[in-house]
C-alpha cells in the first residue's frame, strides 16, 4: 500500500490522481491533500479519502475549512502549511500545484529523500539545476508526470544521455495552430482555452496557445534527463497520441504513445518502477487515420524562442522568464491585457534582466518575484 501526500488535489491533474487512486483501492491511499480556493471540492475529497492531514494555501478559507471537516483531521493553511505537509514522510509525494508556487513545497521535500512525482513544470524551469542536485544530495527522486516526460522516461529507459542523439517532445499545436497572426490581437479568454485535444487548467491552456507550454516542457527536459539543449527538439503533431520520440546515435527511434489523457502518466508514476493492468482506453491503430508531425511555426509563437534563449544563457533567466509569463498569463485570464501581451512583455523583462549566474533558491525566488513585478509595472497595474 502506497501512501501519497497530493499537493493540488482539487485542479486538473490532482483530480485525474484521485481517479486513478480510486480505481486502486488497493494499491494507494491518501495521506495528505492540499487545495487552493476550490474548498466545496477539497472538503468532498476529504469526505471521500480520508486523508490525515488537509492544507489549503488560502488562509481565509481555514475556517470554512476546519468547519466543514470530519473529526480528527489536522488542517494545515498557508504557504508555512503546505511547507509542513511537505516534510511529512510518504511513500510518493504528489506535487500537482500550477505555477511557481510548487517550487518550496518541493525543496523540502526533496530536502526529505522523499519519492516526488512531479507535474508542476515550473519549478524545474526556474530551479532546474538546483533540483536535480537536491535530488542527489538527500538521495531524493523525481518521478516525471508531463505526458510528455512520462513517455521520454519510457523512451530513454536505461540508456546513458551520452547515446542519444535528439529527444522529440510533441505538442498537439495549442487552440491557435491554425489561426492567423493578424487574429491574435483580438483573441478573446474563451477562444484560446478552448484546446482541442486536451483538457487542462487554465494556466497551461494559455501557455499551450502561446507555445509557451513547449518552451517550458524543453528546459524541464534538459534538466530532468541531462540531455544538452541543442538535442532537444519540438515536434507539432496534432493527434496527439505519440507524446515523445528518442534517436539514438545509431540512428533508431524509439517512440511512446498513449491516448491523450493525464491519467496515463499519473498512473506510470503512482506505480513506479511497476507496470499495473488499466482499463484506460487503447491505441487502436488500425483506426488512428494516420500521425502527422510538423516543425512549430516561431514567426507566430515566439514564445518557444525565449525559451531556448533562457535556457542557453541561464543563471536567473529562466527564474525570470516563469515568473514574467505566469504573471502575464494571470493578467490575460483576468481580461486586462491582450493575448499577444503575453509573449512581448516576457520578451521585453528578458532583456532587461541581468542574469546571476550559479543561483542559490533565493536568488531564483526573487528573479521569479522580479519578473512578475516588471509585469504588473509595464501595464500600470498595482498589486
Ligand atoms: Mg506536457
Amino acid at each position: 500500500m502506497k501512501e501519497i501526500i497530493l499537493f493540488g488535489s482539487t485542479g486538473s491533474v490532482g483530480r485525474s490522481v484521485l481517479d486513478i487512486v480510486r480505481r486502486y483501492p488497493a494499491s494507494f491511499r491518501v495521506k495528505g491533500l492540499t487545495g487552493h480556493g476550490n474548498t466545496e471540492l477539497l472538503l468532498a475529497q476529504a469526505e471521500e479519502f480520508r486523508p490525515e492531514f488537509l492544507a489549503i494555501t488560502d488562509e481565509n478559507k481555514y475556517g470554512q475549512i476546519k468547519r466543514g471537516l470530519p473529526d480528527g483531521m489536522r488542517v494545515l493553511s498557508g504557504e508555512a502549511g503546505l511547507e509542513e505537509m511537505a516534510s511529512k514522510d510518504a511513500s510518493l509525494i504528489f506535487m500537482a500545484i500550477s505555477g511557481t508556487a510548487s517550487l518550496k513545497p518541493l525543496v523540502v521535500s526533496l530536502k526529505k529523500g522523499n519519492r516526488v512525482a512531479l507535474a508542476s513544470k515550473e519549478p524545474v524551469v526556474s530551479a532546474g539545476n538546483l533540483i536535480k542536485s537536491l535530488e542527489k544530495q538527500y538521495g531524493a527522486s523525481i518521478i516525471p508526470v508531463d505526458s510528455e516526460h512520462s513517455a521520454a522516461m519510457q523512451c530513454l529507459s536505461g540508456r546513458a544521455p551520452s547515446d542519444v542523439r535528439a529527444l522529440y517532445l510533441t505538442g498537439s499545436g495549442g487552440a491557435l495552430k491554425d489561426r492567423n497572426k493578424e487574429d491574435f490581437e483580438k483573441l478573446t479568454v474563451e477562444e484560446v482555452l478552448d484546446h482541442p485535444t486536451w483538457d487542462m487548467g487554465p494556466k497551461i491552456t494559455v501557455d499551450s496557445a502561446t507555445l509557451m507550454n513547449k518552451g517550458l516542457e524543453v528546459i524541464e527536459a534538459r534538466w530532468l534527463f541531462d540531455i544538452e539543449p541543442e538535442k532537444i527538439k519540438v515536434v507539432i503533431h496534432p493527434e496527439a497520441v505519440v507524446h515523445s520520440l528518442a534517436e539514438f546515435r545509431d540512428g533508431t527511434v524509439t517512440a511512446s504513445l498513449f491516448m491523450p489523457d493525464m491519467r496515463f502518466p499519473v498512473l506510470k508514476a503512482l506505480s513506479y518502477p511497476e507496470i499495473v493492468e488499466s482499463d484506460l482506453p487503447r491505441v487502436d491503430l488500425a483506426r488512428l487515420k494516420g500521425l502527422s508531425f510538423e516543425e512549430p511555426d516561431t514567426s507566430r509563437f515566439p514564445a518557444l524562442d525565449l525559451a531556448y534563449e533562457a535556457l542557453k544563457e541561464g543563471g536567473t533567466l529562466p527564474a525570470v522568464l516563469n515568473g514574467a509569463n505566469e504573471k502575464a498569463v494571470k493578467l490575460f485570464l483576468d481580461n486586462r491585457i491582450d493575448f499577444t501581451d503575453i509573449t512581448r512583455s516576457v520578451e521585453k523583462i528578458m532583456r532587461e534582466h541581468k542574469s546571476v549566474k550559479d543561483p542559490d533558491l533565493e536568488d531564483i525566488l526573487q528573479a521569479e518575484k522580479w519578473g512578475e513585478t516588471r509585469v504588473l509595472e509595464m501595464f500600470g497595474i498595482k498589486k
